[in-house]
């Protein structure tokens, strides 16, 4: 062969092996096997349907309530579930239609870690007290459970501000830990629910009026003792915002 010829089918090979490559790559990295490594629903889910499916869409989507609403994680699709969808859906540029389908659940796998965090927030950044979540106000089951819940909210938040990074600057905390820090007794860092946020891509106010679309019955910032240095947030049973500096009350 001439020596041209040689190095055209040489770059050919190496082009082809690049692809080979390539497409093994993302077959092993893409979103399907994400969706494996943490859970996997297997039907359409509308209004009127119970389930632990639906708890765990519940979980995803309690980041998109009506503004100043918490949404109830009980494994029953009602009205405000299909209107929490039907924003997740808006918010992602889906078909808006309230029921729960493959392109749903796709982006859902696209936002979901193997251990069900989403993408952008991770358990051991909403625990900088000890790792095994034991100590605080309730088990240490239902803290895991609870930060879960919070993150999903906060990964809300973080779309809904234009995708930038939120900084958490504490999140769980055992008795011991919240002591530590001088936290109030019946502070909700003692469920695993709460997480302070330090200022960064958005001032304290910004995140804390948004906040208030996002499932957070608890919301405390500038202007609120000892809360001019970070913006709180958490789902306590009733409501409690005050962060006058910034209009939240
Ligand atoms: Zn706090």
């Amino acid at each position: 062969m001439p020596r041209r010829t040689v190095r055209t089918v040489l770059a050919l090979v190496m082009v082809a092996a690049a692809l080979l490559v390539g497409s093994a790559a993302s077959a092993t990295a893409g979103p399907a096997a994400a969706a494996d490594g943490c859970y996997t629903w297997t039907r359409d889910l509308a209004q009127g349907a119970s389930g632990d499916d639906v708890t765990q869409l519940q979980v995803r989507i309690s980041g998109y309530p009506a503004s100043g609403e918490v949404i109830t994680v009980d494994g029953q699709f009602g009205p405000a579930t299909k209107a929490a969808v039907t924003r997740f859906q808006q918010a992602y540029g889906l078909t808006a239609n309230g029921t729960a389908g493959a392109a749903t659940y796709q982006k859902i796998y696209e936002l979901q870690d193997d251990d069900c965090s989403p993408v952008h927030f991770d358990f051991s950044e909403l625990n900088n007290c000890n790792s095994d979540w034991s100590g605080g106000a309730v088990s240490a089951a239902q803290a895991k459970s609870n930060a879960l819940r919070t993150m999903w909210k906060l990964e809300a938040m973080r779309h809904s501000l234009g995708d930038q990074p939120l900084r958490v600057t504490s999140g769980f905390r055992s008795k011991a830990c919240n002591d530590q820090v001088g936290g109030a007794p019946s502070s909700r860092h003692l469920y695993g629910d709460a997480a302070d946020l330090g200022a960064g891509s958005h001032s304290l106010c910004t995140m804390a009026k948004e906040a208030r679309n996002r499932g957070f019955h608890g919301i405390l910032g500038p202007g609120y003792p000892g809360h001019d240095d970070h913006t709180h947030v958490d789902h306590r049973s009733s409501k409690y915002w005050d962060a006058p500096d910034c209009g939240v009350s």
